[in-house]
């Protein structure tokens, strides 16, 4: 062949070649991941395809700071495995190459953990996580590790040794927290689902603020065996996503049961008893609350009369105990992370100052003082001051009480409500800093979201607003222990009666 012609044969294969790969790069969209299957199948794009998308989106996005670590070799060559698999026509797995990220507090194995903390600087997961593990086993491609509060701990993510997080919708705003980074990479399509974990509200929160779905289970549905413990009676995995229908096949899938997790349920999911006349609740003295945003206020409470109109039944219900669900929070869980991250030293896990010390107490001293950031310092010497001999009847037992009445309440409402309907936040999301020097204020915003973690139930948040300011907001559903399957249920249900509101 004259050289000519075949330098020209090959510039235009190379030309072909660039631009059907410019054409599926434009041309991937994400919607849902069945659909996504069904476009797999009829080969309009490749898993492969999928991977560089969201690569290039996290390239584009890299100053929102969502992510901590990208695993872009490895989701190439899984990418490259499961598109040679599909074309051997092996039937696909239920989350074959779809595109997951996971926070920085849920190991996965030989990948680095740090809890966005300097006291884990490069530690490294000796094992998976038994959800993670479950996705990887159906095929998903994890995608990266994301950015949060250190240890979990925190409302805007604001708290991490990487650094803060951006709200995509609006940079100058937090993107909520601890699981900010999660959140966003939703939000900003840099994955189709991520994995965040909620002791109080850490997903629900920065979903609210982000404007996606954020949804956590009751207790013991999934289990927690390679999470990272802030407080171990409160903590779940929970997920992030745009969709209903992916958030329930996670579910799903996570929350079959392991043996390493003994607070665990022991049956499975109960299916979805679903009436046609749903009856939810909303607490008066959460509506009556003097922090909650007046246009959130009246949205929601036109969205109740809307749900009515559509043959629901919404009623006001008496809720007491709403001015205790911070203080009882606060000191819990400060109390259950003083004992988890007593772990933390130098010795067995990461850290290590430099100075010299004189004794081992200034050692860990040392490490310690060094390692943690300043809230995650609060919080330890919260939690210790309320479990000291002096104090554990006056703030350790009284919070506990408090937990148990929430509880027994909770019984009561649910024997005849289907589900309560809640804000999510106070606020839509506020600017990057104003909270940031005064943790009281921070706290006390996280009043609707606690509620569930006490309780133990399921709660989700929905994104069905856009308030004034041109922040997303929602509203939260609750559903009693183990009815997660109703939670959605309701939530399709509660979508459906909002879109035909708007049309
Ligand atoms: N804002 C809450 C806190 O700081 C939520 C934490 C969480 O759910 N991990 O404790």
């Amino acid at each position: 062949m004259p050289k000519r012609i075949f330098l020209s044969t090959q510039r235009s294969m190379l030309f072909g070649f660039l631009f059907t790969k410019i054409i599926f790069l434009n041309m991937f969209s994400f919607t849902t991941i069945n659909d996504y299957h069904t476009n797999l199948t009829e080969n309009n794009y490749s898993c492969k395809d999928a991977v560089n998308y969201y690569l290039n989106n996290i390239k584009k996005n890299e100053r929102l700071n969502a992510f901590v670590e990208v695993f872009e070799e490895e989701a190439l060559k899984k990418a490259a495995e499961l598109d040679e698999l599909r074309l051997k026509k092996t039937a696909l797995k239920r989350l074959h190459g779809v595109i997951i990220a996971i926070k920085d507090v849920i190991c996965y194995k030989d990948h680095k953990v740090t809890a966005a903390s300097k006291i884990l600087q490069n530690f490294h997961s000796l094992y998976t996580a038994t959800a993670l593990q479950f996705l990887i086993d159906e095929d998903a491609i994890i995608i990266g590790n994301c950015n949060c509060d250190e240890f979990a701990m925190g409302s805007t993510n604001e708290n991490s040794a990487y650094g803060k997080v951006l709200n995509a919708l609006d940079e100058t705003k937090v993107p909520g927290g601890s699981s900010g980074g999660s959140a966003v990479a939703v939000q900003a399509d840099m994955c189709m689902v991520s994995l965040g974990s909620d002791t109080g509200g850490s997903v629900r929160q920065p979903a609210d603020f982000c404007g996606i779905i954020g949804f956590k289970p009751g207790y013991g549905t999934i289990s927690r065996y390679g999470l990272i413990a802030y407080a171990s009676s409160f903590d779940q995995i929970g997920v992030f996503g745009k969709t209903i229908q992916d958030v329930k096949l996670l579910l799903q899938i996570m929350s079959a049961h392991d043996k390493m997790d003994s607070t665990m349920n022991i049956e499975p999911l109960k299916k979805a008893d679903i009436k046609k006349t749903l009856k939810l609740g909303y607490f008066k003295q959460a509506f009556n609350h003097k922090g909650l945003d007046p246009e959130i206020n009246l949205k929601i409470k036109s969205f109740i009369k809307s749900v009515e109109k559509a043959g629901h039944q919404a009623n006001e219900i008496d809720f007491d105990l709403m001015e205790y669900i911070i203080p009882a929070y606060y000191v819990l869980t400060t109390a259950e992370a003083s004992s988890n991250l007593s772990r933390y030293d130098g010795i067995r896990y990461g850290y290590q100052s430099n100075l010299k010390p004189k004794n081992l107490n200034e050692f860990y001293l040392n490490n310690r003082s060094e390692g943690f950031g300043i809230e995650v310092k609060q919080r330890i010497m919260l939690g210790t001051y309320v479990l000291s001999a002096g104090y554990y009847d006056q703030y350790f037992n009284k919070a506990e009480q408090i937990r148990n009445l929430i509880v027994e309440k909770i019984k009561v409402i649910f024997a005849t409500y289907d589900a309560v309907i809640m804000p999510v936040c106070p606020s839509t999301a506020f600017s990057i800093g104003v909270k940031d020097k005064d943790p009281v204020a921070m706290y006390l915003a996280d009043i609707y979201t606690v509620f569930a973690n006490l309780a133990g139930i399921p709660a989700i948040a929905l994104p069905l607003f856009s308030h004034s300011n041109n922040m997303p907001f929602g509203i939260q559903i609750l559903c009693n222990n183990e009815q997660e399957l109703l939670l959605l249920s309701i939530s399709e249900t509660l979508f459906k009666i909002n879109k035909e509101g708007q049309a």
